[in-house]
């Protein structure tokens, strides 16, 4: 019999860590306030120390708890967003643990947009939560992907695939102008169109400590290279998984090594690492992904996009 929710919830408090599901990916759960269960956290995802964590709550009264004030555009946003994949920058309270924050004097916090997640929040309190998998390899879609890295020993809360499968949008609000560290399924444009507020994507200068610690870490990555296609290669070495998003003429059906998303930018976000994932247990030792034509309006691509020059570049 699978345990309930309430037993999950008492673990997570008692100090063990807990995987997850979220409509992102899944999450690697410790208590927010628990010292001990955070450097659990740390270790057993090899994270390195300075790379901040997100907290989850499921309600305001818990974001209180945590951040010195809530600006006005930051009440909006959470109206139209939360639940949702829209992690939010705060300054942080003082209490808030530095483990958490990477030594930061602020705090990244988001309300997950799933039942079973909200729930286990609800009961177990707020809770840390980075992707469940190892640093640098692809955020687990579905609670096999957490085990691949962490054996079955880690107790997985399983609800199978997550909707959206690629990490949350995160916002800065502590600048003048409220700037996007991470690019997610959340876009600059809805979030204009939602709320008029007018974001801008932070630029990365190389002499520069990066606003989101985590940017400088490799990620995403299988063991398979990750690589661009280039213009008209033709899609035949046996050794190559390829991810195909357009038609491309003369290309019709998907086969085992020939991935087709036929434009639907969504299905392409939510199966990405799960591709990833299965070219290693298939054995190709190359992924090959079709590139966007600069041109395509769907707004979802600079998300996919950064995510797979990430995966690119770590090889
Ligand atoms: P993960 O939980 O693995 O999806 O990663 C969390 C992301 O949020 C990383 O890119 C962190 O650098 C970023 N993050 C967390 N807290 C902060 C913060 N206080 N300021 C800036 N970025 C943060
Ligand atoms: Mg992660």
């Amino acid at each position: 019999m699978k345990p309930s929710l309430d037993t999950y919830a008492e673990l997570l408090k008692q100090g063990s860590i807990v995987a997850f599901p979220t409509e992102t990916v899944y999450g690697l759960g410790a208590s927010a306030w628990n010292p001990l269960a955070i450097g659990r956290v740390f270790e057993t995802k090899k994270r390195p120390a300075d790379n901040p964590l997100i907290v989850h709550v499921s309600s305001i009264a818990m974001l209180n708890e945590f951040v010195e004030e809530i600006p006005d555009n930051a009440r909006l946003l959470m109206q139209k967003f939360w639940p949702g994949p829209l992690t939010l920058i705060f300054k942080k309270k003082k209490k808030v643990l530095d483990l958490i924050s990477g030594g930061l004097d602020t705090v990244a916090i988001r309300m997950p947009n799933h039942p079973v997640a909200l729930r286990l929040i609800d009961l177990a309190g707020p809770l840390v939560a980075p992707s469940a998998n190892t640093s640098g390899r692809p955020s687990p879609t579905r609670p096999d992907h957490v085990r691949d890295d962490f054996g079955n020993s880690l107790p997985v809360i399983d609800c199978g695939h997550c909707e959206i499968g690629l990490e949350s949008t995160v916002l800065d609000l502590t600048s003048d102008v409220p700037e996007i560290l991470r690019p997610g399924f959340i876009t600059p444009n809805a979030i204009a169109q939602q709320t008029g507020i007018h974001v801008i994507m932070a630029v990365h200068k190389p002499d520069e400590a990066p606003k989101s610690p985590g940017v400088k870490y490799s990620h995403y990555s299988p063991d398979a290279a990750v690589r661009w296609m280039n213009t008209d290669e033709p899609a035949v070495n046996r050794d190559t998984l390829y991810l195909l998003h357009d038609n491309i003429p003369g290309v019709g059906q998907s086969t085992a090594r020939m991935i087709h998303f036929y434009g639907d930018y969504r299905r392409m976000g939510r199966e990405l690492y799960d591709w990833f994932r299965k070219a290693d247990h298939e054995g190709y030792s190359n992924i090959a992904i079709e590139p966007f034509n600069t041109d395509n309006p769907d707004e979802l691509i600079a998300t996919l996009k950064n995510r797979i020059d990430k995966a690119t570049s770590a090889q």
